[in-house]
């Protein structure tokens, strides 16, 4: 005999490998090596030892025997139903069926399809998407719209039939119905697709001149779609049957209209809450006051404390993005609030704010003036007017102090 190859090689597995990992194994090697889609030529051969060593391996009793004694070992065994070359009853249908199930195995021809059939199988149309795309306004209050769509749909002349005359369609003569053929390639029976009807199991002789017996035509159809409010980008709403139409009677796929919102200029939304940036002037953020904020309802004063810094955010509840989902609260909207430095200021206004700066150190001075050993109270005192400015001081102090020592 030939030198054969360790089934354990063939396989690309370890001796300790479980039984899940030479099902795997083989399944892959058996997909990859097939006669039917591996055009190489030694893709027969290699499918063939791949397959003798699934039948091993596979069996406990014969992958013991294997184990312990090699290929004499499980020659000697022999046993019911094992025959490593395939020449009795060893079929490719049978094994594929044990492993991949009953259910058709597409590529193959379908070890599951081998019972001849009646007539046209049914197949669903394919789904479609579109994008509506919106403004954030839009989505916040729902949105119905017509869109143009092109697909296929049933051809209206021969209503999906694919001829008009139904005494035309008859059973395929090649395969006799089944949409398979099995041919003998050496020692195994291969299932394939049926070229004649492409795996129908019927041919029309007289097909529909409008859709070539195809059953669907392209179409362009107007279709309204209602967007519920608050759908947010990549959400999408699905408007059943408006897809493909289904072949043989099959039921129609469905449309998937994906919601794109724009960017807003005021408003960053993330979830149902929106986020907004409210510039206020520096004597607003010193004195406080009002400043007029935009939501989604219109206008809104909102009051702004004495001594507010640049970042403060306030919420505003219930003032966000709807929820698409019943029963469920608005969001709401935060406004943080941005103190704006005034620029281009006039020689008078510059000296105003000089004057202003004094004061505003000017308590220290004076204190130092009359006693200069309470300085360092008095300065906490003026920097007490200043928050962010003393926790940075104390902070840049601490630094210091730290990398000393
Ligand atoms: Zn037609
Ligand atoms: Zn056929």
């Amino acid at each position: 005999m030939a030198t054969k190859r360790d089934y354990y090689e063939v396989l690309g597995l370890k001796r300790d490998a479980s039984d899940d990992d030479i099902k795997r194994a083989f399944k892959r090697l058996a997909i990859k090596y097939h006669p039917d889609r591996n055009k190489e030529a030694d893709a027969g051969e290699k499918f063939r030892e791949i397959n003798e060593a699934y039948q091993v391996l596979s069996d406990p009793q014969k992958r013991a025997a294997y184990d312990s004694g090699g290929f004499d070992a499980v020659e000697n065994q022999g046993g019911p139903g094992f025959d490593p070359f395939g020449g009795n009853g060893a079929d490719f249908a049978d094994i594929f069926e044990s492993i991949f199930g009953g259910g058709g195995f597409g590529g193959f021809g379908g070890g599951g399809q081998r019972q001849r059939r009646t007539g046209p199988v049914p197949q669903r149309g394919r789904d479609m998407r579109v994008y509506i795309d919106m403004t954030l306004e839009q989505a916040v209050k729902g949105l119905t719209k017509e869109i143009k769509l092109s697909s296929l749909r049933t051809c209206p002349e021969c209503h999906g039939e694919g001829t008009k005359d139904p005494k035309s369609r008859k059973e395929c003569p090649y395969c006799h119905g089944s949409g398979v053929t099995v041919a003998q390639n050496g020692i195994f029976r291969v299932q394939r697709t049926c070229d004649h009807c492409h795996g129908e199991g019927f041919i029309v002789t007289d097909p529909c001149k409008k859709c070539n017996g195809t059953g669907r035509t392209k179409q362009t159809r107007t279709i309204k779609i209602t967007i519920p409010p608050g759908l947010d980008s990549g959400q999408y709403v699905t408007v059943a049957g408006e897809g493909e139409s289904g072949i043989h009677g099959g039921p129609n796929g469905d449309l998937m209209a994906v919601v794109r919102v724009a960017e807003h200029k005021l408003f960053k939304r993330d979830g149902n809450n929106l986020y907004c940036e409210v510039p206020i002037s520096f004597a607003t953020a010193a004195l406080g006051g009002k400043v007029t904020v935009p939501t989604l309802d219109g206008k809104l004063a909102l009051t702004i404390e004495p001594g507010t810094q640049t970042g403060t955010t306030y919420r505003l509840n219930g003032k966000g993005v709807p929820s698409p989902l019943p029963n469920r609260p608005r969001g709401h909207l935060y406004c943080t609030v941005i103190v704006e430095t005034p620029v281009n200021l006039t020689d008078y206004q510059k000296d105003l704010l000089h004057k202003l700066e004094q004061s505003l150190d000017g308590d220290s001075e004076k204190d130092e003036a009359k006693d200069s050993k309470s300085s360092s109270s008095s300065k906490s005192k003026a920097n007490s007017q200043k928050p962010m400015m003393q926790r940075f001081a104390d902070n840049v102090a601490d630094f210091f102090k730290n990398l000393g020592k």
